[in-house]
């Protein structure tokens, strides 16, 4: 039998998902997953092709404003895609935020292309504007064609800016720089379904966005991912793209390397009962960061996230820095002795500057994102958290401040 819970009954309290473990981010299913998947298999419409396929589009598409929406596998399928759509290629480099999940660092060397990696600024940690402009005005060379970074002498031909943690990049000042040397600005909503930029969905407000439904985000299929654009050919290419670039269905005539990157119809029910309760996932998270908020400022040493004037956070990933000097603790340690409490957290990402996989990519130095890695820990903030659980957390955490 499927459950059938009230809006309210969903986000009540109740015990934490297990008695004496506290997990960082777990998913919430608690709406019609079971009944539209249930429908799949009962109409056999599992595969890349079906209705639900065609809703979860429709619905990703209206929540982030695009007139498109082309699903995929994955979060990072998508950016793989949007680096060929924004006409990305081998040894051109592509601007992209140092402190971010690898993810799409990956993608832009999947073309070929060479990652530059900008720092974060120090206040929403997100991609600092100003370390772009100053990259493009000053360390390349434009002859009102190409621009080209004077270091390396390569064309660089995109800017990936990533969202993180569910707050939005500060996009305005990025799209004019691209605007001046007709850059595709390709944005990283993966961390971002529901936050906005000036009123706008995160994913519409550059050229191409992309989301992931990966395990800890907002909304999940257990796996996959979407694209979001206005331009219909871009729309039309990623979907011919992402289905092994079928020219001729029926006699199986392919024009152009193709790829296997599409939803199944399984996963894109699961995504359409994900995105009714979406509104409600978000309240539940800044629900979380409000009582985070209250009960932590006040602690010794530990800074909490804001929001920018320009921005609707999420707190997706609800993550506070953590200054040594003052809290007698430093972040990693803070770590361990919460996991021996049964608390899960976790640092943020090695910033990609500093990942060996990519020490063959042009580094500036990063400063802000070094020292954010070293004092950043995401504390437990699952739509499900119960108050019981966070207080724990809290008190948890204020017995260790400080001492
Ligand atoms: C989750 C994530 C992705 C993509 O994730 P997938 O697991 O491929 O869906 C890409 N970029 C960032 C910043 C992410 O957090």
């Amino acid at each position: 039998e499927i459950p059938q819970l009230s809006p309210t009954e969903k986000l009540a309290g109740g015990p934490p998902p297990s008695e004496d473990f506290i997990p960082l981010i777990v998913p919430e299913i608690r709406g019609n997953e079971w009944k539209y998947i249930k429908e799949c298999l009962d109409t056999n419409w599992v595969s890349s092709l079906g209705s639900y396929v065609d809703r979860f589009e429709k619905m990703l598409a209206e929540r982030a404003g695009t007139k498109y929406a082309i699903a995929t596998v994955n979060g990072t399928a998508a950016l793989h895609i949007a680096m060929l759509l924004a006409g990305v290629q081998a040894d051109d480099e592509v601007v992209v935020s140092s402190l971010t999940f690898i993810a799409p660092a990956n993608a832009i060397r999947y073309v070929g292309a060479w990652p530059l990696f900008i720092d974060a600024e120090p206040r929403y940690w997100q991609i600092n504007p100003a370390g772009v402009i100053d990259f493009l005005d000053k360390g390349c060379s434009w002859d009102g064609k190409a621009l080209r970074n004077r270091r390396t002498g390569r064309r660089v031909k995109a800017i990936l800016p990533v969202h993180i943690l569910g707050h939005p990049a500060d996009l305005d000042p990025i799209l004019a720089v691209a605007a001046k040397y007709s850059l595709p600005v390709i944005e990283d909503a993966t961390e971002g379904l529901g936050a906005r930029y000036r009123g706008k969905s995160l994913g519409s407000v550059g050229h191409v966005g992309c989301f992931s439904f990966n395990g800890n985000k907002i909304i999940t299929t257990g796996g996959g991912g979407m694209l979001v654009t206005d331009n219909a050919e871009w729309a039309a290419r990623a979907r011919y793209l992402t289905t092994q670039a079928k020219d001729d269905p029926i006699e199986y005539v392919h024009n152009a390397i193709g790829y296997n990157y599409r939803l199944t119809n399984l996963l894109a029910a699961m995504g359409c009962a994900q995105m009714e309760q979406l509104d409600m996932f978000v309240e539940a998270k800044r629900q979380i960061a409000i009582r985070y908020q209250e009960s932590l400022s006040s602690l010794p040493g530990i800074r909490l996230p804001e929001e920018a004037d320009w921005a609707f956070n999420t707190f997706w990933m609800y993550t506070v820095l953590i200054d040594e000097k003052k809290s007698r603790i430093a972040s990693r340690e803070l770590l361990r002795e919460l996991a021996a409490r049964k608390i899960q957290t976790r640092p943020l990402w090695q910033p990609i500057h500093r990942s060996t996989a990519h020490n063959l990519s042009s580094s500036p130095s990063c400063p802000n994102s070094d020292a954010l890695y070293g004092q950043a820990i995401s504390l437990p903030c699952s739509v499900g958290l119960t108050r019981s659980a966070q207080d724990h957390v809290i008190e948890t955490i204020a017995s260790l401040l400080g001492k």
